[in-house]
């Protein structure tokens, strides 16, 4: 007999790819960063608990961004954050999430998991927000998603037309999914919480600062939002380990190195959607604020086997949107393996 809960049933386990099992592929399904920084630990000894807010690194995140540490909530990666908003604003069977697909996929899961509705205010045909829908299906979400830079369609949302929607969340909270916003030349609203009540941002370590191993992300919202967080994250969510590692990814050096390698990344997204361009197989190359690019193929099905058996790896979009492939940009090489691939494919 089945007794897992109701809300599971039409659930499936997350599925990913796998990793350094075969040594001649190239990962760009999960938009990480190819440039790794080493690290590390001194003093390793565990015995003890972690602090359960890490201080050290909530302040130098906070100076990152000009900040309060009060606005702060560090946890297990910015997935960690999304499950947690949703359970500390959604009773399931009751509330609801509201988002925009094409979007990040987590939040429609996490909102399943624990039983809300899932309202929907699709992207218009330029994968802008739909306002006057988010607008009116807003009255009946507790939690409203904005992912900007958008994942998978790698642009950022319309600065106007997001403060238009924080402006009117009186009774919902608006997250504002900023995992990409250190690749797009639009400003994060973590500046803006004096304005918006009910904001808050989702960060993480895991792509510009090419952390995605260590699973650290964080909150950025009014104090009184990041108390509420507070009553649903575990006692000691993070790992002295990972504490460690992320307060060394937040030196000043490390900073710039940061900013180096997101320069670098950039660069090589220019080349790479200028390669695309050129290319018989390729209908349309989404305009990118993020280290991915979303492009259009005609034979989506035929191709993604092909790549495949080149041993790269992209992600392709299910559903309506399955002639759409999302590429990460990963090294000068890589890419240009990738660009091979593709005139190649016939
Ligand atoms: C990668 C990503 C995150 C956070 O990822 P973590 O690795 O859990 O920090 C959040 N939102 C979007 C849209 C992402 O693509």
């Amino acid at each position: 007999m089945n007794i897992e809960k109701r809300s599971l049933n039409t659930l499936e386990p997350y599925s990913v790819a796998p990793r350094d099992e075969d040594p001649r592929a190239i990962y760009l399904d999960a938009n990480e960063n190819p440039y790794p920084q080493t690290f590390t630990l001194t003093n390793a000894t565990f015995n003890r608990y972690p602090e359960s807010q890490p201080t050290v690194l909530i302040e130098r995140y906070a100076k990152f961004l000009g900040v309060q540490p009060e606005n702060i909530l560090v946890s297990l990666g910015g997935d960690e954050a999304i499950k947690l908003i949703i359970e500390a604003y959604c009773n399931g069977d009751e509330d609801a999430i509201l988002c925009s697909p094409p979007t990040f996929g987590m939040y429609a899961i996490d909102a399943q998991v624990v039983g809300a509705k899932v309202l929907t205010a699709p992207l218009t045909q330029d994968f802008q927000l739909d306002v006057p829908a988010l607008l009116e299906s807003m009255q009946d979400a507790k939690v409203v998603f904005i992912c900007s830079p958008n994942n998978p369609t790698g642009n950022v949302m319309k600065l106007d037309e997001m403060e238009t929607i924080l402006r009117a969340a009186d009774h919902a909270i608006v997250v504002v999914d900023e995992a990409y916003i250190e690749f797009a030349d639009q400003p994060s609203f973590a500046s803006r919480l004096a304005e918006f009540p009910n904001l808050a941002i989702i960060r993480t370590l895991s792509k510009a600062f090419g952390l995605a191993g260590i699973r650290c992300g964080f909150t950025v919202a009014n104090h009184e939002v990041i108390r509420t967080l507070k009553k649903v994250i575990a006692p000691y969510p993070m790992p002295s380990p990972v504490v460690a590692i992320a307060e060394s990814a937040l030196t000043d050096a490390a900073i710039d190195q940061m900013k180096a390698n997101v320069a670098r990344i950039q660069a090589t997204k220019s080349h790479f959607i200028k390669a695309l361009a050129t290319l018989d197989c390729v209908n349309k190359v989404y305009r990118s604020d993020a280290n991915f690019v979303l492009i259009e193929v005609t034979a989506a099905d035929a191709l993604m086997a092909h790549l495949k058996n080149e041993h790269i790896y992209v992600k392709r979009q299910s559903g309506a949107f399955s002639d759409l492939i999302r590429i990460s940009i990963g090294t000068d090489e890589e890419m240009a393996r990738v660009i091979t691939a593709l005139k190649n494919f016939v």
